[in-house]
């Protein structure tokens, strides 16, 4: 057994409840590689911003629970070495399908969880959150529950059709589970496609595809709910936005991604002022690692040494974990 504080990391009770007051949202970035983790920890140390490690189901797979924990650990002590005296970072588990894996991640150093019992009819969802909050809180690790169904491909995790979060149930659920923070569906979702072509309206100047947008309605209905309580941290999944220059940056050496689409970044500034405290973003990191890799291969076909090419992908992803803290998010300077 091990706890998350031995590790210097920390859970999100503190850095939610300065994001709801401060009106910012945490960057909540997956990772499941070096490259990856080394980015996320340069960005957020330069910025001083705090920051969520998340893993999730299909990254322990792929990776190794065990080294992604190890991983996570090396985040806080990297950190400081970056100059960043007391690193607000938590290690946190996407997507928990089990009560059994989110244990597994309490005992090993991880200092968040989320369980999704979205797609369980209501009341089993209300009982499997409550039974990981019940443990969770022992250790003082903070659970992230989910109401509400995103549509879109992630990891393990899919779903044909979006269900929006009913605000009617946000109140019980959260106060009958104790949970600590609640990721609602509003029309973000997993992927690089997060629409067909046919949800989306054409720019008649540029030619572009733009996406429906977001219901803030949604949104304002479940803070509404939350206003007795003095508002309650809400999460967004699928928040990647699809850069363009990524999406082109693969397709021009040699890649085939045609019409993804992501969520325009002012919508997701938008949110972040809300009751959002935590922004998912996985798709952009694996757009500029994959962007950045086939132009370095196109441009370099003699070269054959990984940190070559990775060495370019991690620099592309700290441009793009700098611009989400600084410019999208606003959670710069907010961990000094
Ligand atoms: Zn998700």
């Amino acid at each position: 057994m091990v706890n998350y504080k031995e590790l210097g990391l920390v859970n999100t009770k503190e850095m939610f409840a300065k994001a709801l007051k401060g009106g910012y949202a945490v960057p909540a970035f997956n990772f499941n590689n070096l490259e990856q983790l080394q980015a996320i920890v340069t960005a957020a140390a330069t910025e001083k911003s705090p920051v969520i490690l998340q893993v999730s189901k299909g990254a322990r797979n792929y990776a190794n629970g065990t080294i992604l924990r190890y991983l996570g650990m090396a985040a806080v002590e990297y950190a400081k070495e970056l100059g960043w005296e007391k690193p607000q970072i938590v290690l946190h588990l996407d997507h928990g399908d089990s009560f059994e894996l989110c244990k597994d991640c309490i005992d090993n150093g991880f200092s968040s969880v989320m369980i999704d019992g979205s797609h369980l009819p209501y009341e089993e969802n209300v009982a499997l959150t409550k039974k990981v909050c019940d443990y969770a809180h022992k250790f003082d690790v903070t659970v992230e529950g989910e109401l509400g169904v995103l549509a879109g491909v992630e990891d393990e995790v899919s779903a044909d059709h979006h269900t929006y979060t009913n605000p009617e149930e946000v109140v019980d659920f959260a106060t009958r589970t104790g949970c600590d923070s609640l990721a609602i569906s509003i029309g973000t979702s997993h992927g690089a496609y997060k629409f067909t072509p046919e949800q989306c309206t054409r720019d008649p100047k540029t030619g572009k595809l733009v996406p429906p947008p977001l219901a803030f309605d949604v949104l304002e209905g479940v803070m509404k709910k939350f206003e007795k309580q003095g508002g309650f941290p809400i999460v967004l999944h699928g928040s990647s936005s699809v850069p363009e220059e990524y999406v082109e940056m693969c397709n021009t050496y040699g890649g085939k991604l045609p019409n993804a689409i992501g969520i325009p970044e002012s919508e997701l500034t938008k949110a972040s002022k809300s009751a959002v405290c935590k922004i998912n973003i996985d798709s952009d990191s694996r757009l500029a690692f994959t962007g950045a890799v086939r132009k370095h291969f196109a441009e370099h076909p003699d070269h054959f040494d990984p940190r070559q090419y990775c060495g370019d992908a991690r620099k592309e992803m700290i441009k793009m974990y700098t611009h989400k803290i600084v410019n999208v998010l606003g959670s710069k300077g907010k961990a000094e």
